[in-house]
């Protein structure tokens, strides 16, 4: 459980030059000296044996970067979304690791404050940033007098298009957090966050360098696969890295039928001629299927949902909504229902 600095009588306020920023050596072996508060630790035998829940993903975040309903839109999409109390707000995903007793969240959503109250989860002990992209970054000063400690993980690779990798970018945008502390990660390198092991894998988000995540459970082999905001040309070692997973949650942001109204159309056509990539940035919903597909998920969730989908495709299986859970054990994965609900 993170600690907060709720009913603390320091660590207040902006430190700015006081704290010099906390960003580890690029290129330091982050498995090798994992942060004393992340260590791994024994399983509890009471919760596994009560049939307790081993990880919990929550999905706070299933929208695209305007979210639905979008501000201002009166979109079929978007008035059916108002009219069932739905929502897919900007990006993230809580993973809950019960027997640390430790939560990881991947992206900081603009829309962090009130997923966290909605959703009513954990405070992350840890996070991973996959690419600087507003929606999945722009969540972090959330963090601001809410946390005392908080470790980001975010990619080394340096970025040709901005002259620094997102470990660096976060470090230097959030110089005025002195609870946090990034650790550059080598992508393909599993780390230990969580109590997790851990796994970057690289895929096609231009111009930007952006980065599919991989979580397992080393107690139970339970494995959530993210691919992260992508085209369908995933490089094949990611493929390999992103396979086999119980849940995968895949970027769909649009049908294919909608590339006929991008200025630049679909790409990455299947036999079929069906475009698998929308633009350039991201997978249709075909796409994303196919991906799954190849990957041989178990269970698959599409994210990162445009509001641009039709409304009668828009609630349809699987494209995920916020709020939705996962449990993920030894027996594989299945959704929370109501009764699960009580016991978080
Ligand atoms: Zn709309
Ligand atoms: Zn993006
Ligand atoms: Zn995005």
């Amino acid at each position: 459980m993170a600690r907060n600095t709720i009913g603390r009588t320091t660590a207040i306020g902006p430190s700015r030059g006081e704290h010099p920023y906390g960003m580890r050596p690029k290129g330091r072996a982050v498995s090798d000296d994992p942060p004393p508060n992340h260590a791994l630790t024994e399983g509890s035998p009471d919760r596994r044996s009560r049939g307790g829940l081993i990880v919990l993903v929550t999905l706070l975040g299933t929208g695209d970067t305007t979210g639905t309903p979008t501000v201002g839109c009166e979109c079929e999409t978007c008035e059916v979304a108002r009219d069932r109390g739905i929502e897919r707000t900007r990006f993230s995903v809580h993973v809950a690791n019960e027997r640390t007793d430790e939560s990881l969240l991947i992206d900081f959503s603009p829309d962090f404050r009130y997923q966290f109250l909605r959703d009513d989860v954990s405070l992350p002990d840890a996070g991973i940033v996959t690419h600087i992209h507003f929606d999945h970054l722009d969540g972090l000063g959330n963090v601001f007098r809410i946390l005392d400690e908080l470790d980001i993980y975010a990619a080394d690779e340096t970025d040709p298009e901005t002259g620094k990798s997102v470990a660096e970018t976060v470090a230097s945008d959030y110089d005025y957090l002195s609870a946090i502390d990034v650790y550059p990660t080598t992508p393909y390198e599993p780390v230990r966050i969580c109590g997790f092991d851990v796994t970057l894998v690289p895929v096609v988000h231009p111009p930007l360098v952006c980065y599919g995540v991989v979580v397992e459970d080393p107690e139970t082999g339970a494995k959530l696969s993210l691919t992260g905001d992508t085209n369908y040309e995933v490089p094949d070692l990611s493929r390999s890295v992103l396979a086999d997973p119980d849940l995968l949650l895949a970027d769909g942001i649009v049908p294919a039928h909608l590339c006929a109204s991008h200025p630049i159309g679909g790409r990455h056509r299947n036999a079929d001629g069906v475009p698998r990539t929308f633009g350039t940035k991201h997978m249709t919903r075909e796409g994303a299927l196919e991906l799954a597909a190849e990957l041989n998920a178990d269970r698959t969730r599409l994210v990162h949902v445009a509001h641009y989908y039709p409304a009668d495709e828009a609630f349809a299986e699987p494209l995920a909504i916020d709020g939705e859970q996962y449990r993920l054990d030894e027996d594989g994965v299945r959704a929370v229902g109501d009764d699960d609900r009580d016991r978080r």
